[in-house]
């Protein structure tokens, strides 16, 4: 855990420039529009260690699959989410010296991400080697209000000396992605164009022959009027356009520099029409200047603020903490692109290469339905609906018949790109997380006709699934599902995973209810459905009637517990806290062996099944379960603290609820995983919003009612937040004196708080 930023209800800040933590600052203070986004690389020149990144949502690159062993089945690639043309380029060279913070005495270094305004902002003092001083105070944006604009206000004060400057700006499509297979370059030139005060690259993909169309202009000014040039010089290379200005500075004169970014890409226009638009783009943002982009940019994020902060009094800790992962999640998806989904990195990093994961069902969802209009939940199902052909593909390539669908563990366009066969192949649960968001967006917005119009096809290929995936065990005559990673990856190839069998199961009776639904409110649509996929219905559903009705799971009747496997008991039972902290985290610690042989625990496992369907359990029960697995969990995955949050709230143990919550919402602003510098936990932060939503909130939709149980942790005064629900904003806002609930707006609403009836006029 590291602990160099800040607390500040609105900011994050580092202070003094520390290169240990520059590559975990460049990931925390990332920012993004949800069309493109980028790490807080500097600007300049920098020698020191980073990892540069800007990315173009939607663009990726299907790296050829490199593994030690092939496996039959495997994907022959791994789709990443491209390291894009640089565009936030500006160097600087005052005489012989390159201003580079790796190679001078730097001072006063201050970088703020202001999570209200939408802004990255840099300040420091440079003394460059032959001593001479200057100011830089930097501020950028990439708009919300127009997604293909960034904007950069680099503003230079030199403190001891009047000189000849010389800055170079440009865009840079000569880019590599560190985690490149090959250590290939993905992009090459198609077109570029430069000229004094603007530069244009566009460059295409390999192999999936995306364009991206990258310009650049500029303005010069110093105390508001344009500086004098000396001379420009037309810098080109390959990939490369950009500009060499030489002007002079003035002891103690600020000039200010404005780059004006344009970054368009084939996904959105035309190849040959990506020119012509990406200098309208720019045209259009320079005529606007950079105040009134930014004026309208922040005008964006504060409407996005009034839907959807989350206020916590007495807890700056952890108020900064819920803010910047509110702020990374809407950076990240605005909703407005059905064709986008949630990458676990969103635009802060190039792990996890592929855009979507069950995260994006089983953590993200519920943060979108509460914060935003139906439509974008909804989006986000239909983006599922589109990926069914491969989804059954996928199931082909294993061995599954019939239109079976088996849903990628992680893609970009529905095709599975991975290839750890404990994943790949295992991993079965995610397939349902697909199943389960449906019965999520039904219960929050009540659209059950969503059934008809996509979802039965859907889950009738998931139950078709499942089905071939059990197999009958004359020995214990039940149905079993054998050789399975469940949600908790430290087990592989594990027999009976109880979730696993648990969620295969629920979905074939959430399947059954659909048909019949479906059957009764839409009967042509069903025979539509049902002649379209050849479906057998008698034959099919008597089959998952049988499996439902003769599931095997794995119980401790004795400690009244479901066991995560078979054999989970035949393990050394031991607590997180015998660790040792020099043993943590596991994964970077043991060998893989040693984790596989433990009991602890990566992600929750038996409780996401508890989560996900808590009210088929008796409380005690969940008691139980919780007290057996908590102590085993350390949670190595951002995943699981806001599951065991929203479990301990439930169950009273507040305290305990308190500290895991500190866990998820401060997960990257305090690197406790070890590993923020790969990029922020963006998935995860839907999990920090539904801690304090679901978890101190206690907010359940059930019954077409909103309920709410809230309690206060001790350590806070109050706190509120508003929900969206079917067409009403309610907020609530919960105190040591009890629950204030308030609807702003929308029609009358009965809901209930703490069981009792409340009416919202
Ligand atoms: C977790 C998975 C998750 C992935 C991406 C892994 O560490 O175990 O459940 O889907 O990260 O967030």
């Amino acid at each position: 855990m590291k602990e160099f930023l800040k607390h500040h209800p609105w900011q994050i800040i580092e202070e003094g420039f520390d290169p240990h933590y520059h590559t975990i600052s460049e990931s925390v203070f990332s920012i993004g529009n949800g069309q493109m986004g980028q790490r807080a690389n500097f600007e300049e020149t920098y020698t020191g260690e980073t990892l540069r990144g800007s990315y173009v949502a939607g663009v990726y690159y299907p790296d050829k699959t490199r593994v030690g062993w092939w496996k039959n089945g495997y994907p022959e690639y791994f789709a990443k989410v491209l390291n894009a043309p640089n565009w936030i380029g500006l160097d600087l060279r005052v005489g012989k010296h390159v201003l580079d913070l790796a190679a001078c005495k730097v001072e006063d270094f201050r970088r703020v991400l202001d999570m209200q305004a939408g802004t990255l902002s840099r300040s420091f003092v440079a003394t460059l080697a032959d001593g001479k001083k200057l100011r830089v105070s930097a501020q950028r944006f990439c708009s919300m209000a127009r997604g293909e604009v960034g904007a950069i206000r680099y503003a230079i004060t030199p403190l001891n000396f009047s000189d000849q400057v010389t800055v170079s700006l440009f865009v840079d499509a000569d880019v590599v992605n560190k985690d490149s297979n090959y250590d290939e370059k993905f992009w090459e030139e198609v077109y570029k164009e430069a000229a004094a005060g603007s530069a244009i690259v566009t460059a295409q993909t390999k192999k999936t022959l995306f364009h991206v169309t990258t310009g650049m202009r500029y303005v010069i000014t110093s105390g508001g009027q344009p500086v004098k040039i000396d001379r420009t010089d037309i810098v080109e290379r390959e990939k490369f356009a950009g500009n060499a200005v030489v002007f002079n500075v003035e002891q103690e004169k600020e000039v200010v520099i404005y780059k004006y970014a344009a970054v368009l890409s084939s996904e959105n226009h035309a190849k040959n029409a990506l020119v012509t638009a990406g200098k309208e783009v720019l045209d259009n943002a320079v005529r606007t200047g950079y105040d009134a982009l930014l004026e309208e940019h922040q005008k964006v994020w504060k409407h996005t603020w009034d839907v959807c902060d989350i206020t916590i009094e007495g807890d700056i800790a952890a108020q900064q903490g819920i803010r910047f992962n509110i702020f990374q999640l809407m950076q990240t998806y605005t909703g407005k692109d059905e064709r986008l989904n949630i990458g676990p990195k969103g635009f802060t990093g190039e792990k996890y290469g592929g855009v979507t994961y069950w995260d994006t069902e089983a953590y993200c969802l519920p943060f979108f339905l509460s914060t935003a209009e139906p439509k974008v939940a909804r989006n986000l199902l239909v983006y599922r609906y589109k990926h069914l052909p491969k989804a059954i593909e996928n199931a082909h390539k294993l061995g599954f018949v019939q239109g079976a669908a088996f849903y990628p563990f992680v893609t970009m366009n529905g095709e599975e790109c991975h290839n750890e066969w404990e994943i790949t192949f295992e991993e079965i649960h995610r397939t349902s997380a697909m199943a389960y968001a449906m019965r999520d967006y039904i219960a929050y917005t009540g659209d059950k006709a969503y059934l008809a119009e996509y979802g039965l096809e859907v889950l009738i290929g998931i139950a078709r699934f499942w089905a071939q995936r059990v197999n009958w065990s004359s020995d214990k005559n039940k149905y079993v599902i054998l050789g399975v990673t469940g949600p908790n990856e430290y087990e592989n190839n594990v027999n009976n995973n109880w979730y696993t069998n648990y969620l295969g199961a629920w979905t074939l009776r959430f399947t059954l209810d659909a048909i019949d639904y479906v059957k009764s409110a839409f009967a042509i649509r069903f025979g539509e459905i049902a002649s379209h996929i050849h479906f057998k219905e008698t034959e099919e559903t008597t089959k998952w009637r049988e499996i439902v009705e003769k599931m095997y799971y794995p119980e401790d009747s004795r400690r009244g517990i479901f066991l995560q496997q078979d054999g989970f008991l035949d393990k050394e039972l031991k607590r997180v806290s015998d660790l040792r902290p020099e043993d943590r985290p596991l994964n970077q610690k043991w060998s893989w062996d040693r984790i596989l042989r433990s009991c602890f625990i990566k992600q929750a496992d038996v409780l996401q099944g508890i989560f996900l369907f808590e009210d088929d359990f008796e409380i005690e029960a969940i008691r139980r379960n919780f007290d057996f697995y908590e102590p085993m969990t350390v949670h190595e995955s951002s995943l699981s603290p806001c599951v065991h949050v929203i479990l301990a709230s439930k169950l009273g143990y507040k305290s305990m609820a308190y500290d895991l919550y500190l866990r998820t919402a401060r997960l990257d602003l305090d690197d406790y995983n070890n590993d923020t510098e790969d990029g922020c936990h963006i998935t995860s932060m839907a999990g920090t919003w539904m801690s304090v939503v679901k978890g101190f909130g206690g907010m359940r939709a059930k019954n077409d009612t909103l309920y709410f149980t809230p309690f206060i942790p001790d350590q806070w005064t109050s706190y509120s937040f508003r929900v969206e629900f079917r067409g009403r904003v309610i907020k609530v806002k919960v105190s040591k004196d009890g629950v204030e609930t308030k609807l702003e707006s929308g029609a009358p609403l009965e809901i209930l708080v703490n069981d009792a009836a409340v009416s919202l006029k």
